[in-house]
């Protein structure tokens, strides 16, 4: 232990850039000269190969799949910064972070904030906020409105926690449209997969905002 370690997170809901977010801050480490591991979710295939952490517009990362964190402790003990993506989804995200940072280690941890219910998740990632030194929530643009969104909802009917998804089975939301009833404007286009506004549907937010 020598204490030198960090941990920045980097949380927001669906769209919010936060794998983004992640490979900015690890690529500039590794210009830097910084030996950086990317950890993924192996069950996290959306966009790309099993080795490599993706964005919702392509961009990617060379990175390791596993389920459970400990389980590549050697390569991580081995970094001197470790980049996770979809941290929500590893039961031992706080344990693992913690240990590490108490190691020494630069973590940087993308993350759901919240549930498609606005919950913690289950690995109570959420926990890590008062462990960590850096913290940051960004926002989407609202699918619905166009307005700030800081948070997810789910499309489809599923009511399972993890239900893996982009733009076919999320949409990010402002506060009113989380809210708002508006199944019917959320049909998803086949062409696209992305979600399409039903104007007929979709109530207007209040004018003050
Ligand atoms: P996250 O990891 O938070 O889900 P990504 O970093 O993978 O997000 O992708 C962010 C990108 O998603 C944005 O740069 C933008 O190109 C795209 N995007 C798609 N829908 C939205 C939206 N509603 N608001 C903001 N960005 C969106
Ligand atoms: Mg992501
Ligand atoms: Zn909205």
């Amino acid at each position: 232990m020598n204490f030198g370690g960090s941990i920045t997170l980097v949380f927001g809901p669906m769209f919010s850039g936060k794998t983004t977010e992640l490979i900015r801050l690890c690529d500039r480490q590794q210009l830097a000269g910084r030996k950086v591991l990317v950890i993924k979710y192996s069950k996290d295939t959306r966009y790309t190969a099993n080795d490599e952490v993706s964005t919702h517009v392509g961009h990617t990362l060379p990175a390791i799949p596993t389920d459970k964190l400990f389980s590549v402790s050697d390569a991580a003990l081995d970094a001197e910064v470790i980049g996770i993506d979809e941290g929500q989804f590893f039961p031992d995200i706080v344990q693992f972070a913690d240990d590490m940072a108490n190691a020494g280690k630069h973590v940087i941890v993308a993350a759901l904030d919240g549930t498609f219910r606005r919950d913690p998740f289950p690995s109570r990632v959420i926990d890590l906020l008062p462990r960590a030194e850096h913290v940051t929530k960004l926002s989407a643009v609202c699918h619905i409105c166009g307005r700030n969104a800081p948070f997810s909802r789910r499309i489809t009917a599923d009511t399972d926690v993890e239900v893996i998804g982009g733009a076919d089975m999320y949409v990010a939301v402002c506060r009113h449209c989380f809210h708002a009833d508006v199944t019917e404007g959320l049909k998803v286009d086949p062409k696209s997969r992305s979600p399409v506004r039903n104007m007929l549907t979709v109530p207007e937010p209040p004018r003050s905002w």
